[in-house]
């Protein structure tokens, strides 16, 4: 089983509150037999400072007290004074256990009141694993916050967490910033420490350190991961968590007995299948890769005389049966054409600006004409040439071809063409004209430009800026290296890949868009050679949560 667990990030403090410390990912492949349990302890976000819970904490919040409440310390010393609240408290971790624990995905540690004077960013302490089963699974130390609870931790105050064995409550806020203003944040489910004025330590395997004295600008660390020595680890602690704790459970397929250790899981047939490097296929016994024939052989020769024989009889058949039910015009009952029939079909007579009736019958409504949206360019098909098919969308097929008459551009400029195929639903129309809308909106140099649509006379199309290099998934995969050879990426090439598509990614973020389906199969390369520039090509996912 592939085990993916997310701990909780922790609280933020109150004029520390730009990021919050993520919460710890990572994920590890298990062997777990039938029927055996599994206990999963989700980890809790630390609570955050504000607003907090009297007036005065909600001033400081704000901005609008100047300086942020103290009480005399309770020895009483003249001249001591004690901040009180304002920190964050620690996040949780999460727990997967039966009962030896297998994987442990710390808690992020809670932000101190305030950043620390001197450091203009705060520093991110890497991500920190523990992988020995003998290990003790300790607390964090804490003071004045409460340290985060570890895996056979006893929490030695009210503000430390608590272990899972001890209930994995978070720790309570500060005592004083509660008598004082009723202000304290507690540390999150899973044993995130409290926070006084500093932050609480996150839960983990081990705990996250608080500080024992309550500064001001002192956060609490984040927690330690774990992975128990009978797994493997399948991707390393990253501290990524903005919220609460996750968990994701899937079956692993095993593909070791794989010629190339690679294999998909067929959930239809509810068994692995090895997957062949290009050029190759897989034998009818699930595992061998055969080269594909590159010469014609004579068996195939005569296999090809008696497909075109079979083929031009069953033409000859067609051509009976249709002159038979010339009166019955039911689209009902009709296979789609293959891609290179529609291909065909789209060139010579589809392509005019003629409106074709027989567009989206499935769907029984009649033809639909939706206002298009403003910020998209209507393009005539007839100005457009189909060249040749580049693969096969969620819609319909994809061309590569090229348009002409576009404003501004005289000469004929390479697109990818998406196809919204004859027979097809209203909402089918929808989606296509949603997916042209989510993708026109965008300008970056990482995200593939919309040219155009053709929707207000059939066919559909939208048309794209063309990626010869096709997508990443496929690049990737056709570079591994082979028995004897290496990949001809080198690690620079990859890296600028993972650059260019974390662009895209920021430019979206930055315009609030929520992808969520960002993936290497869903990014387009502009070409397949050394200047290649990855971008984002596929907002399928966006565009069915928009709608
Ligand atoms: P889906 O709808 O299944 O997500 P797409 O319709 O986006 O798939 O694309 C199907 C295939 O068409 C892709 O795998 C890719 O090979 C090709 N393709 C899509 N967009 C472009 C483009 N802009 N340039 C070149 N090829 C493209």
């Amino acid at each position: 089983m592939g085990i993916s667990a997310y701990g909780a990030a922790g609280g933020k403090g109150a004029r520390n509150h730009l990021s919050r410390a993520h919460g710890i990912f990572l994920s590890a492949v298990f062997f777990l037999s039938r029927g055996e349990p599994l206990y999963i302890l989700v980890g809790q976000q630390g609570q955050d400072a504000c607003p907090g819970g009297s007036p005065e904490s909600q001033l400081v919040c704000l901005g609008e007290s100047g300086e942020h409440a103290t009480t005399d310390g309770p020895e009483r010393v003249p001249g001591w004074r004690r901040w009180t609240g304002g920190g964050g408290g620690g996040g949780g971790a999460t727990y997967i256990f039966r009962p030896e624990p297998l994987l442990v995905a710390a808690g992020g540690g809670g932000r101190s009141y305030q950043r620390r004077p001197d450091r203009g960013r705060t520093q991110a302490a890497p991500e920190r694993l523990e992988t020995r089963a003998a290990a003790p699974g300790s607390g964090g130390r804490g003071g004045a916050a409460g340290g985060g609870g570890g895996w056979t931790s006893r929490a030695p105050s009210p503000q430390a967490g608590r272990s899972p064995r001890e209930g994995a409550e978070g720790g309570e806020g500060c005592a004083e910033a509660w008598a004082a203003l009723r202000w304290a944040a507690a540390g999150g489910f899973g044993g995130g420490g409290g926070a006084c004025s500093a932050g609480g330590g996150g839960g983990g395997y081990r705990g996250g350190d608080a500080s024992e004295s309550d500064l001001l600008w002192a956060d609490g660390e984040d927690g330690i991961s774990f992975v128990h020595p009978s797994g493997e680890l399948y991707l390393q602690p990253l501290a990524v968590t903005e919220g609460h704790g996750e968990v994701e459970i899937r079956k692993h397929p095993n593909c070791s007995y794989c010629p190339f250790k690679d294999c998909q899981w067929r959930a239809e047939l509810w068994t692995a299948e090895c997957t062949c490097p290009e050029g190759m296929e897989l034998a009818v016994d699930n595992i061998t890769c055969m080269d594909l024939p590159t010469t014609t052989s004579p068996l195939i020769l005569m296999g090809a005389v008696v497909a075109a024989l079979t083929l031009s009889l069953l033409v000859m058949c067609g051509v009976l049966i249709l002159v038979n039910q010339k009166k019955c015009q039911s689209l009902w009952g009709t296979r789609l054409p293959g891609p290179e029939l529609e291909l065909s079909k789209l060139r010579t007579s589809a392509i005019r600006t003629a409106p074709n009736p027989y567009y989206c019958q499935v769907g029984l409504s009649p033809v639909q004409s939706w206002p298009l949206p403003p910020g998209l360019t209507e393009v005539s098909p007839a100005n457009v040439t189909l060249l040749r098919a580049l693969g096969h969308g969620a819609f319909g097929e994809v061309y590569e071809g090229l348009v002409t008459g576009l404003p501004g551009d005289s000469n004929p400029l390479p697109v990818a063409i998406k196809t919204l195929p004859e027979l097809c639903s209203s909402q089918d129309e929808l989606d296509f004209l949603m997916e042209a809308l989510i993708i026109s909106k965008f300008s970056h140099q990482n995200i593939v430009r919309c040219v155009g649509l053709s929707f207000r006379t059939g066919p559909r199309l939208i048309l794209l800026e063309l990626m010869s290099g096709g997508d990443m998934k496929s690049f990737l995969r056709h570079s591994r290296p082979q028995p004897g050879q290496l990949s001809p990426l080198t690690m620079q090439d990859l890296l600028q890949l993972a650059q260019d598509i974390a662009q895209g990614c920021h430019y979206l973020e930055e315009n609030h868009f929520i992808h969520r389906d960002i993936a290497a199969r869903n990014c387009l390369l502009s070409c397949s050679g050394a200047s290649r520039v990855a971008k984002i090509g596929d907002f399928g996912m966006a565009r069915d949560i928009y709608q």
